[in-house]
């Protein structure tokens, strides 16, 4: 472990403040603090990231690159220090000095370059990654700007830049040496070599610098350091001349410039293809020129290298990586083909079929045309050595190329080896309905690896008075390996440890009420249940599902005036995509519910409705220690697997869910008693899609409640909704209720009164947390990357064959 005393640390300090700030340590701001203590920081873990690349290059060892066009890592200083083994230490020498760790900590800007699920998932893995010692990578681009900020006006969404590099990235490092050329456009031909080889020849084509900006990713008190290579766009200065004008530099400058903030629909086209050709090429590129400094046969490409494809955003490397063993290494098709197959596997995120990325050929021939080109020989090879095996309907429905539309996912399937969902229901229904046609191709490349989260992250950082519990009764081994958070399943009758579970509750609710009262200026009762649903806005996800039930409550309580409930916070965080009209309809419903609800004095308080604008990781590590209830109530067989189900089950809330995605294996995981199920299966869904006989009209006409909640949307009961108020309405009714919330709306409400029941009996209560907690170790993403590592990816860590 690296040892660092108090003294220089103050010494290191004062010296970066006095170097980059001219400034005393007694003068200087939090944010300058930040900067200082962050360099300071980064030149330590930088010791270790210059041995762990030096020996992964010594011993040849086999690296994964995760290619991703999303990583949501959020702030990394606490992450950091926790991983280098400093975290007291700093806490302890800035106390000291007055300084107050967490103020420092809040001048950092989240690194928010995802959307939500697909890109935190991404960060987990490299922090598991690193902290299980594999040699693996990331590779993505570094947005100039992040998911905007969201506030709320009058209740409605408003879309801010988040301009997060303004200040500068003490993480980064910008490696002009490891720049390459990214070439797109233009037209292809093939002019015939001398021996008689065609060679591929472009004209009119565009050329862009790629440069990278790597990101130590630090392994926890392991000693070490990966990388997260993130690309940046920039005018090569061979082609400064070409353009004069200020808006011609501007397009090319504006690929790497925002995140599209959309996680399901394919919007913004050909500025998106460019980006996802962009960040694949560049990385591919660094990734073969490193593989040619080993020196080794290409027949060996996939013994040295991984490559993962994280959703279908990244699927060109399939072509990139032909294009180069084709037209730069000058293999043959088959065998480049070979290799190609057997390093690239890919993820599968979701079965909505509105999210399964398509491009028109059209399009693709006009951005990147070789890589139209080389598309159209796979699919056409694919047809053809499946004929002699495959009905011609089943090969039609499974190709790459159909009519003038390109399949990411076909090609994605088709030019892997391995193709997995990321939890066990999603993986079952990717090969029994969405993906079917190619698990009868392929049924072996098919399986499963159910997400998981950084639990250190999650619980270590977010929760420190959960951990001192855990410390007190278990002992240190849970932060190594959460497997071992299962040794608190002894101490379920211990009402002192279920006390102390309690009282970390308590104050991890007090702290979250401080902060909704200091901004949004409501007060909340940190006696009442916190319940929580924090997500993207989508209407799979359901959050009008909560709002209908709330409604409800609120109807009850108005009239039967005498009646007493368990008072409850409901509290949402959620952005839409600021295109994604309906979503944005319902945020402004809650928002409007919320102010009638909240400030109605005839209900004394009992419901108070909180959405805090801007969720995002940094305010999922406020509310999620302080949950009590965690709602996972999609539509079961929508949500694929879900990890802010894992994060607050780690953290002690009871999880109210349908069984979907992850919540299944939750449930398995804690027992039914300890879990609160409500709706329809997956298999009655699909009953409904099969009979089509699902009418929202009749559950209406026959029940007054659901007649009374929803006749509000459009009788001024709820203000300020005319238009949200009718969208909504006619959703449910006119359009049928896509997503069934009519249906399970009863079984929805019995749920919740359950809940209410049993929140009353707060040992028993406290005892389920308990329970929860113990039983979250298997969603640790070191678990999960290790299944990765060994079924996908053969990768080991460092010198494992001399240990063993
Ligand atoms: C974990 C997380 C998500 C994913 O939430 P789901 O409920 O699984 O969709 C999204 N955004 C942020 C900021 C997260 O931390």
């Amino acid at each position: 472990m690296f040892m660092l005393t108090k003294k220089e640390l103050i010494a290191e300090l004062r010296k970066n403040l006095q170097e980059d700030y001219a400034i005393e340590l007694e003068d200087a701001t939090s944010e300058e603090i930040f900067f200082s203590l962050g360099s300071a920081i980064k030149g330590i873990s930088n010791q270790k990231w210059q041995k762990t690349w030096k020996n992964y290059l010594k011993e040849q060892q086999k690296q994964v690159y995760y290619f991703s066009i999303e990583f949501l890592p959020g702030k990394l200083l606490k992450s950091n220090l926790l991983n280098l083994g400093l975290y007291e230490l700093v806490k302890e020498t800035l106390a000291d000095l007055t300084i107050d760790l967490e103020e420092i900590v809040e001048q950092e800007k989240d690194m928010a370059l995802g959307n939500g699920g697909l890109g935190r998932l991404a960060s987990c893995f490299m922090d598991a990654i690193a902290s299980k010692g594999l040699p693996g990578n990331g590779n993505g681009i570094r947005y100039n700007y992040g998911l905007f900020k969201q506030q709320f006006v009058d209740g409605y969404q408003v879309e801010l830049p988040d301009d997060w590099l303004k200040k500068g990235n003490v993480w980064e490092i910008r490696r002009d040496s490891k720049a390459v050329d990214v070439h797109y456009g233009g037209n292809v031909f093939f002019e015939k070599k001398e021996d008689g080889h065609l060679k591929v020849q472009y004209e009119n084509q565009r050329i862009l610098r790629a440069v990278p900006y790597d990101t130590g990713m630090i392994g926890y008190q392991n000693n070490i350091v990966n990388t997260m290579r993130l690309w940046g766009v920039e005018i090569p200065h061979s082609e400064e001349g070409k353009y004069r004008s200020i808006e011609e530099r501007r397009v090319l400058e504006d690929i790497t410039a925002v995140l599209y903030p959309d996680d399901s629909n394919e919007k913004g086209r050909c500025i998106r293809l460019i980006q996802e050709y962009f960040f694949v090429s560049a990385g591919i590129q660094s990734i073969l020129r490193y593989y040619q400094r080993l020196g080794l046969s290409p027949s060996l490409l996939s013994e040295k290298i991984a490559i993962h494809i994280n959703d279908t955003h990244p699927a060109l490397c399939i072509p990139e990586f032909m294009r180069i063993l084709l037209d730069e290494w000058e293999l043959s098709w088959e065998q480049a083909w070979d290799i190609t197959s057997k390093v690239m596997s890919y993820t599968n995120h979701t079965i909505l079929a509105e999210a399964l990325e398509k491009w028109p050929i059209s399009l693709m021939k006009n951005v990147v045309p070789r890589m139209f080109q080389i598309i159209e020989e796979i699919d056409r090879r694919y047809v053809l050595s499946m004929s002699a095996i495959h009905s011609d309907e089943l090969i039609q429905r499974t190709r790459i190329v159909q009519g003038s539309t390109i399949h990411m996912a076909h090609l994605a399937i088709i030019g892997s080896h391995s193709t997995n969902g990321v939890a066990k229901l999603h993986s079952d229904l990717l090969k029994s309905v969405v993906l079917h046609d190619f698990y009868v191709i392929f049924p072996d490349r098919f399986n499963n690896k159910t997400n998981g989260i950084a639990q250190r992250r999650w619980l270590q950082l977010a929760n420190e008075p959960l951990s001192k519990v855990l410390d007190d009764t278990i002992g240190h081994t849970w932060r190594q390996d959460s497997s071992n958070l299962k040794l608190l399943m002894n101490y379920q009758k211990d009402t002192s440890v279920l006390a102390k579970l309690a009282a970390a509750k308590q104050t991890k609710k007090i702290e979250l009420a401080d902060f909704i009262e200091a901004n949004t200026g409501i007060i909340v009762n940190p006696e009442a249940i916190f319940d929580v649903q924090i997500k993207r806005l989508h209407a799979y996800k359901r959050q009008l599902l909560n709002l209908l039930h709330i409604l409800k409550q609120y109807f009850d309580l108005k009239d039967h005036p005498e009646k007493r409930i368990h008072p409850r916070v409901y509290i949402f965080g959620a952005k839409a995509a600021p295109s994604y009209h309906y979503a944005k309809s319902i945020i402004k419903v809650i928002n409007e519910v919320a102010s009638l609800i909240n400030h109605d004095a005839t209900i004394h308080d009992q419901i108070k409705i909180i959405f805090l604008p801007n969720y995002n990781v940094s305010l999922a590590e406020k509310i999620i220690p302080a949950a009590d209830v965690s709602e996972q109530i999609s539509l079961a067989s929508k949500e694929a697997s879900g990890t802010s189900n894992m994060k607050l089950m780690l953290n002690g809330a009871i999880t109210l869910a349908t069984l979907d995605g992850a919540n299944i294996e939750i449930r398995d995981a804690v027992g039914d008693e300890n879990i609160v199920i409500f709706g329809l299966s997956e298999a009655q869904v699909y009953a409904y899609y099969e009979n089509k006989n699902y009418s929202s009209i009749e559950i209406y006409e026959k029940n007054p409640m659901i007649q009374r909640v929803l006749n509000a949307f459009i009788n001024g009961e709820i203000p300020n909704i005319e238009q949200e108020g009718r969208e909504i309405f006619d959703s449910l009714l006119t359009y049928n209720d896509e997503y069934f919330l009519l249906r399970d709306f009863d079984s929805y409400c019995a749920a919740q009164s359950r809940i209410e029941q049993e929140y009353q009996n707060s040992t028993d209560w406290q005892r389920r947390c308990l329970i929860n907690i113990a039983n979250a170790g298997v969603f640790s993403a070191d678990e999960t990357v290790q299944q990765y590592a060994d079924d996908i990816w053969h990768i080991e860590p460092l010198f494992a064959h001399e240990s063993k």
